[in-house]
């Protein structure tokens, strides 16, 4: 016991901590809006039809060795397809570096020492507020950080003067962290507009643009229509990286399933990055798991499950927009004074209702409604049984 004397324990993820809390809450109208995944209007978890179809296709069929370091290039060319295009000429010209990940977290991780491997003295730009878990991430690999402005608390949307300042202002050529689309905490995303004039600064500055995309498809309901914001940065000829996760928009979050992507000048750099995006992965993981990885490639490679997941993803993504559009109209129907524009302006998973933490404690303490204490409404945890409770508590702790 003598070794570990010095360790202390480890402050409490504080998104973990919330579930924590309400699984320990015995009252009937507990509400959980802390958790980051999807929920049905019952308050169930989902297990998508064509991810059932794609196990009993795969069930019994197949064996257990190992994938390859940088895992299966089934899936991984599927995935590149998602985020580059059906038809991308990156794709074409094979000047995609890329290599299966351990879901979008394990993406961020690999390039975050990949950029520190081979760029040591460089930093990452992270936006203001962002997921928590990306100051880690660059904290784990070593690169330092800077953040940028993103959210403008007055307006609940874009702080679009501050970003592009912050674009301005950052040293050529330096690393931005961008979400590519349903912002996490904020639901706040910029316009295509806004994208392409980001996208010009960006080549301006000769900055380098890495994309967590971990909810392509669940902001609008159309994986292609949330690609937008990395289209534009490639059609302006941007060379990327990107970080794709199919935790949400499959509903696979416990297979740990994604790509890490980096566009290179030709093929030769792409394979000379590949090689060493998979030299970085075999002393930590070896290979990535396999199951996630054969469910994406046979739904993805197979039009009829292809299209059955398009369906079962705009499903979600609209049964969430429909719960935003519920709790606003229940909160002007009870009369709210203030502006909730912002609850249907905002998109992807997540609400950032602007309200204080003294709010939220109020929220959980006399409501028993769970949620962070930055105001992060989980719009999944929202059904059609639990929106009005949820309407007329925020509206009582907002007065
Ligand atoms: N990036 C963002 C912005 C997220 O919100 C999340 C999940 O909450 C992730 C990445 C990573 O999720 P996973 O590692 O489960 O794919």
């Amino acid at each position: 016991s003598s070794w570990w004397k010095s360790v202390q324990p480890a402050a409490k993820d504080p998104i973990l901590g919330v579930t924590e809390a309400f699984l320990a809450d015995h009252s009937p109208d507990k509400v959980n809006v802390g958790v980051g995944a999807y929920r049905d209007d019952n308050g169930k978890p989902v297990v998508l039809e064509c991810v059932r179809e794609a196990e009993r296709r795969i069930a019994g069929n197949l064996n257990m060795e190992y994938l390859p370091m940088g895992g299966s290039m089934k899936m991984v060319e599927e995935t590149l397809k998602l985020a580059y295009g059906e038809n991308s000429e990156f794709i074409r010209d094979k000047k995609i570096a890329a290599v299966q990940a351990l879901s979008g977290t394990g993406a961020c991780r690999l390039f975050a020492d990949f950029q520190k491997r081979f760029l040591p003295d460089s930093q990452i730009y992270i936006p203001i507020p962002t997921w928590s878990n990306h100051h880690n991430i660059w904290r784990d690999a070593h690169v330092a950080q800077k953040t940028y402005h993103y959210y403008k608390p007055e307006s609940r949307g874009l702080d679009f003067a501050g970003l592009m300042d912050d674009i301005k202002n950052a040293p050529n050529g330096s690393f931005f962290l961008l979400h590519a689309c349903a912002h996490n905490p904020t639901g706040v995303d910029p316009t295509e507009e806004q994208w392409k004039e980001i996208s010009h600064q960006f080549k301006d500055k000769g900055h380098f643009a890495f994309f967590d995309m971990a909810y392509q498809g669940f902001a609008s309901g159309d994986p292609e229509r949330d690609a937008k914001s990395i289209r534009i940065f490639l059609e302006d000829g941007h060379q990327i990286g990107i970080a794709q996760s199919y935790a949400k928009n499959m509903g696979l979050y416990g297979q740990r399933v994604g790509c890490l992507s980096v566009v290179c000048e030709d093929e030769k750099q792409a394979i000379a990055v590949k090689s060493q995006l998979q030299q970085l992965a075999r002393p930590m993981y070896s290979n990535p798991p396999v199951h996630g990885a054969l469910i994406v490639s046979s739904i993805l490679g197979d039009p009829d499950l292809k299209k059955l997941w398009l369906k079962e993803v705009k499903v979600m993504a609209d049964r969430i927009i429909g719960m935003r559009t519920a709790l606003r109209e229940n909160l002007e129907k009870l009369g709210s004074p203030l502006s909730w524009k912002h609850v249907t302006d905002q998109i992807g998973m997540f609400c950032y209702s602007g309200m204080t933490p003294e709010q939220v404690d109020r929220l959980t303490n006399e409501y028993h409604i769970y949620m962070t204490r930055n105001g992060r409404i989980s719009m999944a945890g929202v059904t059609t049984g639990n929106v009005g409770y949820l309407a007329r508590a925020i509206h009582e702790v907002t007065k």
